[in-house]
């Protein structure tokens, strides 16, 4: 192939450059919190009406899918979160782009246009599709929980949704990327490859003991803020049986512990997350939580009652497909400029789809500002937009002109039933 056919692309991508920059301003200045992007899939719709090519859109409430390419052969998913963050400004949280997801979906319509003008996939067997996936940050938890009631969503993210309903089934495997904070160690980096990305569980513990009146009758109390304070000592201690590998976090906070000092605390509520690395850590260290929560407040004769939400499982990174991905970013800079296996505490819903099927993100830079912070600013827009598509157009175009290079996915329909049944918590 087709050195020849990546410069004919990677033209297009460049041609389209005022356009997308437009493009992304106007995704930048139009910030939607999950499931709620109806103005970004607008935006997302209305380009691809103009270039007259055909979509699915309100998938998973908002999302937006199209498919280029041809037959039933080797399927790319590639997909781009569309949701913002409530991010504090002067005091007040407001929708903001401040997690970089609408570089994200500017790239990848810079990538549909210039598969589309080019017309390069109807000269390769294969197809690629773009997944434009809503409510990728796991917040905004009382309004979702709202829309499930009502039968709107069924999961919290929307990739969770989509895999739900069948939408990642067709797809062999999953490309994706994500800006990357400024790097103080590496100043220069412009991408990063095989990073973590954390699973995370988040936990309710409820305990209940009994009121009695703390000046005349304290004896005859059970104390549920004691029972609380003793969980917590015992995970501080507990900590010490975290491998450092693990990549263990959890921070909990206490969001009830009584209201009235005259009257023994009857009831106390701890929450927090749980992250870790690998899906066996966070499981395991799960199951130590649930244990040391139920035996402190057993211990003070209270109850304990947990209520775990699971949150996104770990990035588990292709080394396949990451090894095309690394070749596809020296066309754009040197070995150097490319920082490796970066440990990182943050998750995302990626994490779900790599444990179905081969998946990778990898990281770009060009903002300044902290990430998720009011201070994110895109400084470098020829890197985000223009060379991140270049990065991701090379490594299609490699793989869909190598049949060595397009791995299968394994046991994907009983990692599916495993998935809903353990994970998401329904019946397939
Ligand atoms: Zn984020
Ligand atoms: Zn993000």
């Amino acid at each position: 192939m087709g050195v020849n056919m990546k410069q004919v692309v990677n033209s297009y991508l460049k041609k389209n450059r005022e356009t997308i920059y437009q493009v992304g301003d106007e995704l930048f200045k139009n910030p939607e919190l999950g499931f709620k992007e109806e103005k970004t899939g607008q935006i997302i719709c209305g380009y691809l009406d103009r270039l007259g090519i055909s979509y699915k859109k309100h998938v998973s409430v908002h999302g937006v899918i199209c498919t280029l390419g041809n037959g039933n052969g080797y399927h790319i998913g590639v997909t781009a979160d569309m949701d913002a963050l409530l991010t504090g400004r002067d005091g007040v949280k407001m929708p903001f782009h401040s997690c970089g997801h609408s570089i994200q979906v500017a790239v990848l319509l810079n990538l549909i246009s210039a598969f589309h003008k080019s017309r390069v996939l109807e000269q390769l067997p294969g197809r690629v599709s773009f997944l434009f996936t809503p409510a990728e940050e796991f917040i905004d938890i009382e309004e979702r929980k709202r829309m499930k009631e009502k039968g709107i969503i069924k999961f919290y993210s929307g990739k969770q949704n989509m895999i739900y309903e069948g939408i990642f089934d067709e797809v062999d495997i999953v490309l994706s990327c994500h800006v990357m904070g400024p790097d103080e160690a590496n100043p220069n980096a412009r991408f990063d490859i095989n990073s973590t990305l954390s699973g995370f569980i988040l936990k309710e513990a409820v305990f209940k003991g009994q009121a009695a009146h703390a000046g005349v009758i304290p004896h005859l109390g059970k104390n549920a803020l004691q029972a609380a304070t003793l969980s917590l000592t015992a995970l501080q201690m507990l900590k010490d049986t975290f491998a450092p590998e693990a990549g263990a976090r959890v921070y909990p906070i206490l969001k009830e512990g009584g209201r009235t000092p005259n009257i023994i605390c009857d009831y106390a509520v701890l929450e927090t997350y749980i992250r870790a690395n690998k899906e066996k850590d966070l499981i395991k260290i799960n199951g130590q939580l649930n244990d040391a929560f139920r035996y402190c407040a057993l211990a003070l004769g209270t109850t304990c009652e947990i209520n775990d939400s699971n949150g996104y499982l770990p990035l588990n990174q292709s080394k396949e497909i990451n090894e095309v991905i690394y070749r596809n970013m020296l066309a754009i800079c040197n070995e150097k400029e490319i920082i490796h296996n970066v440990v990182s505490g943050a998750s995302g819903d990626i994490g779900d789809l790599s444990f179905l099927m081969p998946a990778i993100q990898f990281g770009f830079s060009g903002i300044s500002g902290i990430v998720h912070s009011a201070q994110f600013e895109i400084i470098d827009k020829n890197h985000v937009y223009i060379n991140t598509a270049i990065v991701l157009a090379g490594t299609i175009l490699d793989i869909l002109s190598d049949e060595t290079l397009q791995i299968k996915k394994e046991n994907f329909k009983a990692k599916k039933e495993f998935y809903l049944k353990h994970w998401l918590k329904v019946e397939a």
